[in-house]
């Protein structure tokens, strides 16, 4: 398809967000008119800019308060509009946005507005332009596309037609099942946008909290499944107001704005071609062969995380492997000619990495002390990089030995690596050819079988980056957004995983700077860990014998457990127990999770001994006011 994406959707200035648009492989782009009105150049420029940059302007914008006016402030904006015409020629633009009016004259006519747009149409049609009327939510007389359309239908103009934008009928609850039945080609462009379901004033809403398809909550797939079945063939582009894309770097957003089309085209194309009966299965391989809708490779399948490795300097990596010894784990192997260290526990590898000049040195510079790579296993790892690369992720090459294996890597948003690492390769399969492995001594172990989930610390602007990426590049599904209450402000916090729950991640965004999550953020880079959950069958035993091997847990309030006996109805030696080992709990009515934080390490990333019974799907964010709190008051 040809994607386009709104002027208005980036920062920066006018040439500034066309560079940025043209290096993330857009082929076109709607101006918004404010952009241009502030240009420093003349139409003349723009237009050889864009030739420059390789770029279409397939979209003028807005065009308001037009249709269903009194007769005075008709002919007036006739002329308006005959001034925006001269421009769009000289810009080289063909297609003009005009929007549902929302002046307090506009009268709720809709034969009227027809005849006022046919009169607009004809304009147009003199000089080789052409109108789409759009409905905004909060038209005046017209905010559903129904109602746009059947505008249209009877002004019956071969230079109009319909502009219809995703966020306009799903901010409505509107259903978009109606789009399919209007003819492709009267369907002039088509805007797709996302937002988090918010109760507030659509206008707020649309302005500033609309975010890229796959970001936010609305059913984008199904809408533009609708709009492909009607028949269209135009633009799919992005019109996307959010306070936070107005300051994020551009070039990061645009990457972002490609990344979430390939993926709403995958998905699309997913669900068209898997309908199994009925008038979509019947239409879908006609709109199939009429568009080419993106085909990455297929989404990979994850086992669950293999390993952790944090960069470290000498100094610290002793101070991990102290902190590691004392959780359970075995120092099991010593890489053959670099300074890594291998730890395990159960099925959990850590790997401390203090080797100057290495990717992970490189991380210790900018971060200190922190997680700079993930390995994930899965069947098909390569398949699994080229899927991210085909995502618009970058994957990363390190220098391999003559005896190493190659483990395919791509950059995650902010800097560290996901590994993917092939299952057949066993548990030591990976280790053996680099490490020197150590017979394991028996007796350390704390029984932490496996890692439960990763919480990372995110800067404010990574958190729909990090949502998009997870979704379109490694399958993982967002669960609710929650707001948490911090001592020093509010964090949100959004997990995501696969279907089959391997791999679990947990996103938190310090909206305050003044929390630990903002200090970690602000010391160890957006993206980085913040804490590691290892599972325990046994949370008490664990933390029991964790505790007993020197581990510090961070103290609960005895406010805590006074009020859990109120909530919740538990065994009272439970209850003690729990009071004693400082372990949290959480109940949903699929199961039980127990918890219990380590204190941090260099007052950076810390641990989470958890117990799942049931099932239990959370991360225990009701318990995370009485850690933060806690740690506030340490
Ligand atoms: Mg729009
Ligand atoms: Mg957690």
């Amino acid at each position: 398809m040809h994607r386009s994406i709104a002027t208005v959707s980036l920062s920066g200035t006018l040439r500034q967000k066309l560079e940025a648009i043209a290096a993330a492989g857009f082929d076109g782009y709607e101006l918004f008119e404010n952009d241009f009105i502030n240009f420093k150049g003349t139409a003349a420029d723009l237009r050889r800019i864009s030739a420059d940059l390789g770029l279409t302007l397939d979209l003028y914008q807005p065009f308001r308060d037009f249709e269903a006016m009194p007769e005075a402030q008709f002919r007036r904006s006739l002329e308006r509009a005959e001034r925006k015409f001269d421009l769009m020629q000289e810009l080289g633009a063909e297609l003009m946005l005009c929007c549902s009016n929302t002046s307090p004259l506009a009268i709720d006519d809709p034969s009227l507005a027809a005849a006022q747009l046919r009169a607009l149409a004809e304009r147009a049609s003199r000089r080789g332009l052409r109108v789409g009327f759009e409905a905004l939510a909060w038209g005046r007389h017209t905010s559903l596309y129904g109602r746009a359309w059947n505008i249209v239908q009877r002004a019956d103009h071969p230079n109009l037609g319909l502009i219809l934008d995703s966020f306009h009928t799903l901010s409505l609850k509107d259903d978009p099942a109606g789009i399919a039945a209007i003819p492709g080609d009267k369907i002039f462009f088509l805007q797709m946008a996302d937002a988090p379901l918010l109760s507030m004033d659509v206008l707020q809403w649309a302005r500033h909290h609309r975010s890229f398809p796959a970001q936010g909550e609305f059913d984008c797939v199904g809408f533009f499944e609708q709009a492909l079945l009607a028949g269209y063939t135009g633009p799919l582009s992005l019109e996307i107001f959010n306070d936070v894309f107005r300051e994020t770097p551009n070039r990061r957003t645009a990457v972002d704005a490609m990344r979430s089309l390939l993926y709403l085209e995958s998905r699309a194309r997913q669900r068209l071609a898997s309908a199994a009966e009925g008038p979509k299965a019947a239409r879908a391989p006609q709109v199939l062969q009429q568009v080419a809708l993106f085909e990455p490779p297929p989404m990979p399948r994850f086992t669950g995380f293999t390993f952790i490795e944090f960069a470290a300097d000498a100094e610290s990596a002793r101070g991990l492997d102290k902190l590691f010894c004392q959780l359970g784990f075995q120092r099991i192997g010593r890489h053959r000619s670099k300074a890594v260290v291998l730890y395990r526990q159960g099925a959990i590898n850590l790997i401390v990495n203090a080797q100057p000049d290495s990717f992970a040195s490189g991380r210790f510079d900018l971060h200190g002390t922190s997680v700079c790579a993930l390995g994930v296993g899965t069947d098909d790892p390569d398949q699994a990089a080229e899927r991210a690369t085909a995502m618009r992720s970058l994957r990363y090459d390190g220098p391999v030995g003559p005896q190493e294996i190659r483990v395919p890597a791509v950059v995650a948003p902010g800097g560290n690596l996901i590994h993917f690492v092939a299952t057949s390769l066993g548990a030591d399969g990976l280790y053996e050819a680099d490490f020197v492995l150590e017979a394991s001594p028996d007796g350390a172990s704390a029984g932490l079988r496996s890692i439960d989930h990763v919480a990372l610390g995110l800067a404010v602007d990574q958190l729909d980056t990090w949502v998009l990426f997870s979704r379109a590049v490694l399958g993982l599904e967002p669960g609710e957004s929650l707001e948490l209450a911090d001592p020093f402000g509010l964090i949100r916090s959004r997990g995501v995983a696969d279907a089959g729950r391997h791999i679990r991640m947990v996103l938190n965004v310090s909206l305050s700077q003044r929390t630990r999550t903002a200090r970690t953020v602000n010391a160890r880079g957006g993206g980085a860990v913040h804490h590691i959950a290892l599972a325990s069958d046994n949370i008490f035993d664990s933390v029991e014998s964790l505790r007993a091997n020197g581990v510090r847990f961070v103290p609960i309030s005895d406010n805590y457990y006074d009020d859990l006996q109120t909530r919740v109805d538990l065994d009272p030696a439970l209850l003690a127990r729990m009071r004693s080992l400082g372990v949290l709990f959480d109940r949903s009515p699929a199961g039980d999770y127990l918890q219990a934080y380590t204190e941090g390490f260099e007052d950076g990333f810390f641990f989470e001994i958890v117990e799942r019974i049931g099932g239990y799907d959370g991360y225990g964010a009701l318990n995370a006011p009485a850690r933060m709190a806690a740690q506030a008051q340490a």
